[in-house]
C-alpha cells in the first residue's frame, strides 16, 4: 500500500538529511513499520533556519494576490491528491478513511481560505491630534515561524500553522510529529511543487525536545506555534523566552457537555456519540466529561452506551470501520489506568473498558456512569475513547464543576431554554462554546483555548493576526 515518501524539506530541497539517523512509523492498526522517518542533524537544523531567513525576505517581497496564487496551487494539488493524502493519514494516525478525507478537505478549505484572507491583513488611519499628521497602523509579517505539532491531526494541525504563517507573509520551520509524518511531508511538497519559493517552507524531524532546543535557541524564529499537550506547551513557552518570540499555544482540553433536561435527548446523543469516538476520542476540543441533569440521566446514559456497543472497531482501512486504534501502546496503558481508576472511586463500566484484540492499538469505546468528580479521568485529559458521566442537579452547580479544571478549551451545552444557553455561554470558563451544537472547528472561525489551554487563535481573521505585527506610522508634511 502505498505511503508517502519520507524526506527533510530544507531551502527548497528535499533530502534525508545529514545525521544518518531515522526512527520507525508504525501502523497502529497493525503494528506494521510503515517507513522510516530521518533526523535531522544539528547542521540540518541551521540550514533550516538560515533557509527560513532568506525564505521570509523573497515571501514578504511579494504581494498577498502573488502569495494566494502560489496557495490556491498547493490548494489545487491537494485536491488531485486527496485520495493518497487520506491514505497516507490513514495507515500513519489509524483514524478511518473516511474521517481522513474530511481532514483533508479541511486542510484544503484552509489553504484557500487563509489565502484570500491573506489580501485583507487590512490596517488603519487614525485621527490625528496635530494638525496636517497622517496615523497610520500598519500591518506586517512578523518574521520566520517555527511549530510544532501533535499526531492527532496530522493535516490539520500542520496546515492552521502552515497556511497562516504564509498568508501573513511568514515563512516556516515546521517540526510535524515522528509519528505522523507523511501528511506534513506530502502537505508541504504541494507548495514546494506549487512554487513556493526556496525557504518559506521548511519540514524538520527529529528528537522533539532536541529539534525544539535547537529552533527556539535561535535568534532566527520570530514566533512560535505549538499544538499539543499542555506541559509540553508550557516547557516551549519557557524556551521562547529567552529570545523573546511570540507564542501560539493551541494545548489540551477537557470539554463538559452538559445536558438539561428540556434538551432533545436523542439529538444531545446522536451529536455527541459522533464527537466523542472521532479520532478515537484522541481529540483536544473532545467532549471527555458528561454532566447530565439528573431527571434525564438514566435515558443519557443507556443511549449513548447502546450506540457506544454498536459502533464498528477495527483498522481504518477497511470499509464500515467508525473508530480506529489509539496511536501507540503508551496509550492503551493510560486507558487502562483512567478505567482501573474510575472503578475503584465506585463508576460503573456500562460498556467497554477493555483492549479489543491484541494487534494494533485498539481500546473499546467505555461508557461510565457515576463516576465521581475526584476520579482521575474527571481532571486528567483522558486522550481516548472513554466517556465518563455524572449527573447534576442545579445550574449553578454544573457551573461550578464544569469550571473547577485549569484547562479551559471547549464546552458543549444542550437545552431548550435561550435564556439559560446565554447564561451559561456567558458564565462558562472556556474559549470555544457549542449549544446544541458540536461544530466549533473551522477555517473562518477562531479556535482556541483559555487559561491552561493555551492562548492566540488558529482560524478566523485571529488566525492571520497570530502571524502579523504592529507598526505605528506617523508622518508630518516638511
Ligand atoms: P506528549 O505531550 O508527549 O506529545 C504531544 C506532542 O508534542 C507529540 O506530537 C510530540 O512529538 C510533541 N512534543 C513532545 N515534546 C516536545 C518538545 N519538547 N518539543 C516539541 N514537540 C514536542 O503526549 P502524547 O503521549 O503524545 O499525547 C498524549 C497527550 O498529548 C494527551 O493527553 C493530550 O493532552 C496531548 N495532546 C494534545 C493535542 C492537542 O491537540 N491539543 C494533540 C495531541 C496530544
Amino acid at each position: 500500500m502505498s505511503y508517502e515518501k519520507l524526506e527533510l524539506l530544507i531551502g527548497g530541497e528535499w533530502s534525508a538529511g545529514t545525521s544518518g539517523k531515522t526512527e520507525p512509523v508504525i501502523n497502529p492498526a497493525t503494528e506494521e513499520v510503515l517507513a522510516e522517518v530521518p533526523h535531522a542533524s544539528a547542521d540540518d537544523l541551521d540550514r533550516a533556519l538560515e533557509a527560513s531567513l532568506d525564505g521570509f525576505k523573497v515571501w514578504r517581497g511579494k504581494t498577498a494576490v502573488e502569495r494566494q496564487a502560489i496557495m490556491e496551487g498547493a490548494a489545487q494539488l491537494m485536491t488531485e491528491r486527496k485520495e493518497e493524502m487520506a491514505r497516507t493519514l490513514t495507515q500513519e494516525m489509524g483514524k478511518p478513511l473516511a474521517e481522513a478525507r474530511i481532514e483533508m478537505d479541511f486542510v484544503i478549505a484552509a489553504t484557500r481560505w487563509y489565502g484570500e484572507e491573506g489580501k485583507r491583513a487590512y490596517g488603519r488611519i487614525v485621527p490625528p491630534r496635530l494638525p496636517g499628521a497622517r496615523q497610520m497602523v500598519m500591518k506586517e509579517p512578523v518574521g520566520p515561524a517555527t511549530a510544532f505539532v501533535a499526531w492527532n491531526f496530522p493535516g490539520t494541525n500542520v496546515i492552521r500553522k502552515v497556511a497562516g504563517a504564509l498568508a501573513a507573509g511568514c515563512s516556516i520551520v515546521i517540526k510535524p510529529s515522528e509519528e505522523t509524518p507523511g501528511t506534513g511531508v506530502a502537505i508541504a511538497r504541494c507548495f514546494h511543487d506549487a512554487g513556493a519559493p526556496p525557504g518559506v517552507v521548511n519540514v524538520v524531524f527529529g528528537v522533539p525536545d532536541d529539534v525544539s532546543r535547537h529552533l527556539l535557541g535561535s535568534p532566527i524564529p520570530k514566533k512560535v506555534s505549538f499544538t499539543g499537550s499542555v506541559p509540553v506547551g508550557k516547557h516551549l513557552q519557557k524556551l521562547a523566552a529567552d529570545t523573546m518570540k511570540r507564542c501560539t499555544m493551541e494545548l489540551g482540553g477537557h470539554a463538559p457537555v452538559m445536558v438539561f433536561d428540556d434538551a432533545d435527548v436523542d439529538k444531545a446523543i446522536d451529536l455527541t456519540i459522533g464527537h466523542k469516538y472521532r479520532n478515537a476520542g484522541q481529540v483536544c476540543i473532545s467532549p471527555t466529561r458528561f454532566y447530565v441533569q439528573e431527571n434525564v440521566y438514566n435515558q443519557f446514559v443507556d443511549g449513548f452506551t447502546e450506540r457506544s456497543k454498536a459502533l464498528n472497531v477495527g483498522n481504518g482501512m477497511e470499509d464500515g470501520t467508525q473508530m480506529g486504534p489509539l496511536i501507540a501502546a503508551r496509550r492503551l496503558d493510560v486507558m487502562e489506568q483512567f478505567v482501573s481508576d474510575a472503578r475503584d472511586h465506585g463508576a460503573q463500566i456500562t460498556t467497554g473498558g477493555e483492549r479489543v484484540g491484541n494487534n494494533g492499538y485498539f481500546y473499546a469505546p467505555t461508557v461510565m456512569k457515576d463516576v465521581p468528580d475526584d476520579a482521575i479521568i474527571m481532571r486528567e485529559e483522558p486522550f481516548g475513547p472513554l466517556a465518563p458521566m455524572a449527573s447534576f442537579k442545579t445550574f449553578d452547580e454544573l457551573v461550578e464543576r464544569a469550571n473547577s479544571l485549569d484547562f479551559g478549551l471547549a464546552s458543549y451545552a444542550f437545552t431548550a431554554d435561550g435564556g439559560r444557553a446565554k447564561k451559561l455561554s456567558e458564565a462558562i470558563d472556556t474559549g470555544l462554546v457549542g449549544v446544541n451544537n458540536v461544530m466549533v472547528a473551522t477555517p473562518e472561525t477562531p479556535f482556541g483555548g483559555v487559561n491552561e489551554s493555551g492562548y492566540g487563535s488558529e482560524g478566523g481573521i485571529e488566525g492571520l493576526d497570530a502571524f502579523l505585527r504592529t507598526k505605528f506610522v506617523t508622518e508630518l508634511d516638511v
